[in-house]
């Protein structure tokens, strides 16, 4: 039966958060004693102290996660036992989907519908589908003359660190969970500060799905802290990042001034939508356009916010869209029927807020948005027209709901203004020509892009930028694993 927002209210009552770490399959303080506060951000209620881990728990998680790996409780698991256990974590989170979401939801102001969505259908996906490839990922064999065998040998790089970001704080440690564990590694978590309710209840979960104590640790705590330990520990493999390009470039730092170890981001992006003369503006169109700029409220890494419309065609795309954003519900994040919650925390808020200043004070026209005012941190979706390419509002991402309209006179301008960007994550591309669609898809430099549809693709396509918004590694689909692995050649002389 479809719950109101009162049943997931008293989820919430009923709700008993875990605060403190998750360090060798025991919830425990911090070796400082320090915690940090945690807030709902749509009501500004306090949730919680948490526990703030600095290098000294980083050290402690480490040890136990490296003991671990080399004992092979995990890492020397025939794989048909990691798929096991990873199956049945994905019943498990999908069992406890209503819990889960609720706590995201009030810990991030994420509206409910979104959070069970996440939650309860995309990260057990997740876990089934990197669980399924525990037992079929093959190696290589060279080809060698027959006095040599040569072995193309794949093992689990060690212990993987994970960072992870606050708008999609489930998904976004799930997306780096499930392959990391599937191939064998031990796991360290740094949740964003503003949002570690979830990962640290999915440890218990991955616990009584059966993933060894030790193997999978929740370290919450502040970048600066948690984070920066974790980038600079001279025993952690790899480190897989989602957040700023510029957290993501010290990211490299530390792997530099410490062990070399591997670095894989997802970053910022500024991603373009890009309509062709030639395209029909309907109501999917418009749909698409409308959830690429505001699906969480903005606070997307691929939110599609620089619209670039062929100019024939801007009038009347500009009315629909328009027509479409007054529609969005603004409300409470517990009730099934809000469509846009509240932004994560009051300086986030300001910070948009200044990018919508800025956009008006460039000679941007400010057509329908700005400041909601109520409790909570709640901007109303913003639409801006007139919007050139060097203007502030269409260079830097603002991650809120910020849609400017780009008026261009031609395919070739269009492309000179979609390309014309330091982040080369997605872009979204409207044509009813076949070969434009092809030409135009190569020609933009980016991780994704989509024709005729908005979507970062599914579990089974990776998923990251080009330019500043990210490495050479990618989430999702087989390559997300590669982040994980490292190559070893066993070369037998055959006498
Ligand atoms: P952020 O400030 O870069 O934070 C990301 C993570 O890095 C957080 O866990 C954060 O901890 C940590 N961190 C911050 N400063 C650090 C430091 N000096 N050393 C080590 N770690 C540090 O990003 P955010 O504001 O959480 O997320 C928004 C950004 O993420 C946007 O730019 C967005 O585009 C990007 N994003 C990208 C993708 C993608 O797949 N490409 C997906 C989602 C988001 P604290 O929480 O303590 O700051
Ligand atoms: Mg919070």
């Amino acid at each position: 039966m479809t719950k109101t927002k009162t049943d997931y209210e008293q989820i919430a009552q009923q709700l008993k958060p875990r605060f403190q770490a998750f360090i060798d399959g025991k919830y425990c303080d911090t070796i400082s004693g320090e915690t940090f506060s945690c807030h709902n951000p749509a009501t500004e209620e306090f949730i919680g102290d948490i526990a703030h881990c600095d290098a000294a728990d980083v050290d402690k998680a480490v040890a136990v996660a490296r003991k671990r790996f080399e004992q092979g409780v995990w890492s020397q698991r025939p794989p048909e036992e990691r798929k096991e256990v990873l199956l049945k974590l994905a019943d498990l989170v999908r069992k406890h989907t209503d819990e889960l979401a609720v706590l995201e939801s009030l810990d991030t102001g994420k509206t409910i519908t979104d959070c069970l969505h996440e939650i309860g259908t995309e990260a057990p996906a997740f876990f089934q589908w990197y669980a399924e490839l525990a037992d079929k990922a093959f190696g290589k064999i060279a080809p060698t003359g027959p006095d040599a065998l040569g072995l193309i040998v794949k093992e689990p790089v060690g212990i993987a660190g994970a960072i992870v970001p606050w708008n999609f704080p489930f998904l976004m440690a799930v997306w780096k969970i499930a392959p990391s564990l599937a191939v064998g590694c031990s796991v360290i978590v740094k949740p964003a500060e503003q949002s570690p309710l979830t990962a640290l209840r999915l440890a218990e979960l991955a616990q009584q799905a059966g993933v060894p104590d030790g193997v999978l640790n929740i370290l919450p705590g502040m970048g600066e802290t948690a984070g920066q330990a974790i980038g600079r520990h001279n025993d952690i493999d790899v480190v897989s990042f989602t957040g700023s390009t510029e957290v993501g470039r010290m990211f490299m730092r530390y792997s530099g001034d410490s062990n070399l170890k591997g670095i894989g981001l997802e970053l910022g992006g500024k991603s373009p939508f890009l309509v062709l003369e030639d395209a029909t503006i309907n109501d999917d169109l418009i749909e698409h356009a409308a959830m690429s700029a505001f699906w969480n409220g903005g606070q997307n890494c691929s939110a599609n916010m620089r619209q670039i419309i062929a100019a024939p065609l801007v009038e009347e795309y500009t009315a629909r869209i328009c027509e479409r954003v007054q529609k969005f519900t603004l409300g409470d994040p517990l009730d099934p029927n809000t469509e846009i919650g509240s932004m994560i925390t009051p300086e986030h808020k300001q910070n948009v807020m200044n990018y919508i200043h800025k956009g008006n004070q460039e000679g941007a026209k400010m057509l329908m948005g700005g400041d909601l005012e109520r409790t909570g941190s709640y901007i109303k979706p913003t639409v801006f027209t007139d919007v050139t390419n060097n203007m502030t509002i269409a260079q830097e991402e603002i991650f809120g709901p910020v849609l400017g309209i780009m008026p261009v006179q031609s395919t070739a301008e269009a492309l000179q203004v979609a390309r014309d960007t330091d982040y080369g994550l997605h872009a979204t591309l409207f044509t009813q020509d076949i070969n434009r669609a092809i030409k135009t898809a190569r020609a933009l430099p980016c991780g994704t892009v989509s024709i005729n549809g908005f979507s970062e693709g599914d579990i089974k396509t990776p998923f990251g930028g080009y330019k500043l918004s990210g490495s050479l590694s990618r989430d999702n689909g087989t390559e997300a694993i590669e982040q994980y692995l490292q190559t070893k050649t066993i070369w037998i002389n055959v006498q």
